[in-house]
C-alpha cells in the first residue's frame, strides 16, 4: 500500500517520486492491521524482486497513537530519528502517516502557500473533455485545493460548462480558468464562477498560436485589459507565458497580475519530466514539449480522452493544426535554486521602484504613483551593455 495522511494518499512525503517508503498492512489498505514498512534502503540492494515485501520489511516501527498532536510526533521525530511516524488505533491498525520531510519543509519554507494544518496547497489541471470529470473526483479524493481548467482559447461553451460542473459538484475548490486575453472572455468565465483567471494566449515558448492562428494578444495589453476588470470583481489573475527572464516577472506584477506562470524557465529544472542530454555544443539541456506541439498530439503514452489528438478533436483526422513545438531547455538546477533567485530578484526590485509590497506596486500603479514609460528601440540599445569589447552576459548559476 502507499503512504497515507488524514487517511489520503501522500505522493509528496518522499520528495517528487510516488512514496519509496512504503507502509505494509495486512489487507494492503488504511484502518488494517499495520504490518511493517519497506524503505528504498530494504530493497536496494536485495537482488531477489520476486521475493515478497513481508521478507525485506522492518517490523520494529515507532507508531505513535491515534489523536497524538503534531507537537507531541515533532518530539517523537526527535527522540526517534525515523522518518516516518506511522499513527495507529488502538487495534494496530494505520490510521495515518506523518513524515520528517513535512516537518522540515514547515521549518524550511515557513511562507509557502499552506491550507491547515499545515498542508502544502495541492492544484491540478484538467481538460474541458467530459472524461476529466472523472479524473477530477480521483484527485479531490487525495485532497485537491485548487483545479486550473486549462484550454488555449478558454471562453467555450466547454470551459463554462466545466467551471459550472465543478462549482455546482465540488464548491470547495478554487478554480482557476483561462487562457484568456480579453475583458469579455473574462466576464464569461467570472459569471460562470471562476475564482481566478489565467492570461496569455500565443505567448508562451513553445507556442506558435499567434503565428498558425492569427489569434493572440500581446501578453502586457491582455495583462492590463483583463486584470484591471477582474479586479472589480476581486478576481486575481495570473500572467500566463512570455517570461524568460526575472523583468519580465515585474513587467507582469504591477500591470495588474497577482502570480506569474512559468513553463519553458522552469523546464530545465532537475525536478521536471524530461530527460537530460548533452547538446552538440556541450550544453546540457532537457528535453521540453509545448502542448500545442505535435510531439504531444502524437504521444500514445497518454490514455483516456486526453490521449495525443484526442485532446485535440482529431484523432480520426489526417490533418493536425499545430499550435506548438518540441525542443529542449537549457539545465537550471534544482528548482530549490531557481526560485529562490526569482523571489530575490523581485524583491530587489520593488525597492528599486521604491515600493514595500505587491499591493503597495498595485495600489502605486492604480493611484499613478508607479509609473510605465515606453522605451524606443535607442533607448533600450543605449541601456544595455556598451562600450565594452567583449562580456559573457551569466545573469544566473545554478
Ligand atoms: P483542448 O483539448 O482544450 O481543445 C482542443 C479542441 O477540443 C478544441 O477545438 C476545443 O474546442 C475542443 N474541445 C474542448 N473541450 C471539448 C469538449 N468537452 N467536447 C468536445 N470538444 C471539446 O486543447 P487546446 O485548447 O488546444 O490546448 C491544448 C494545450 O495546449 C493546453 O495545455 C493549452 O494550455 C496549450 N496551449 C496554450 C496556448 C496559449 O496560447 N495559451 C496555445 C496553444 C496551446
Amino acid at each position: 500500500m502507499g503512504a497515507y495522511r488524514d487517511g489520503k494518499p501522500n505522493w509528496c512525503d518522499s520528495g517528487f517520486y510516488p512514496v519509496l517508503d512504503r507502509l505494509i498492512s495486512e489487507n494492503g489498505t488504511l484502518h488494517s492491521k499495520l504490518l511493517g514498512i519497506v524503505a528504498s534502503q530494504d530493497i536496494q540492494f536485495h537482488s531477489q524482486s520476486d521475493d515478497p515485501v513481508t521478507t525485506v520489511m522492518s517490523t520494529k516501527l515507532v507508531t505513535a497513537p491515534a489523536g497524538t498532536t503534531l507537537a507531541e510526533a515533532n518530539e517523537v521525530f526527535r527522540s526517534s530519528k525515523k522518518g516516518k511516524l506511522p499513527i495507529v488505533d488502538k487495534n494496530g491498525s494505520l490510521v495515518s502517516l506523518l513524515s520528517r520531510n513535512d516537518l522540515m519543509k514547515n521549518i524550511h519554507y515557513p511562507l509557502a502557500s499552506k491550507v491547515q494544518p499545515k498542508q502544502l496547497i495541492c492544484a491540478a489541471a484538467v481538460s474541458t473533455h467530459d472524461a476529466d470529470k472523472f479524473r477530477l473526483q480521483k484527485l479531490v479524493d487525495v485532497a485537491l485545493d485548487l483545479v486550473v481548467v486549462d484550454c488555449s482559447q478558454g471562453h467555450s461553451t466547454y470551459q463554462i460548462s466545466m467551471i459550472k460542473y465543478i462549482k455546482e459538484n465540488f464548491p470547495q475548490l478554487d478554480v482557476i480558468a483561462g487562457n484568456i486575453v480579453t475583458r469579455e472572455q473574462a466576464a464569461a468565465l467570472i459569471a460562470a464562477g471562476a475564482d481566478g483567471l489565467r492570461i496569455g494566449m500565443g505567448s508562451g515558448s513553445a507556442c506558435i498560436t499567434q503565428e498558425v492562428m492569427a489569434v493572440g494578444r500581446p501578453r502586457a495589453a491582455a495583462v492590463r485589459s483583463v486584470s484591471s476588470f477582474a479586479a472589480r470583481f476581486g478576481v486575481p489573475c495570473i500572467a500566463d507565458g512570455g517570461v524568460s527572464n526575472l523583468g519580465h516577472i515585474v513587467k507582469g506584477l504591477p500591470l495588474g497580475a497577482s502570480a506569474v506562470m512559468m513553463g519553458g524557465l522552469l523546464a530545465g529544472t532537475t525536478e521536471t519530466p524530461g530527460d537530460y542530454f548533452v547538446s552538440n555544443e556541450g550544453q546540457l539541456v532537457k528535453t521540453y514539449r509545448g502542448m500545442g506541439s505535435i510531439a504531444v498530439m502524437e504521444d500514445k503514452s497518454k490514455v483516456g480522452d486526453n490521449a495525443g489528438t484526442a485532446r485535440y478533436f482529431s484523432e480520426n483526422d489526417k490533418v493536425k493544426v499545430v499550435q506548438g513545438v518540441a525542443g529542449s531547455a537549457i539545465d537550471r538546477g534544482s528548482i530549490n535554486q531557481f526560485v529562490p533567485y526569482f523571489v530575490a530578484g523581485v524583491q530587489y526590485s520593488l525597492q528599486n521602484i521604491g515600493v514595500r509590497s505587491l499591493d503597495a506596486l498595485h495600489d502605486g500603479v492604480n493611484h499613478g504613483q508607479v509609473r510605465f514609460e515606453m522605451r524606443s528601440a535607442s533607448a533600450m540599445t543605449e541601456n544595455n551593455v556598451h562600450g565594452i569589447y567583449s562580456y559573457e552576459k551569466n545573469i544566473y548559476s545554478s
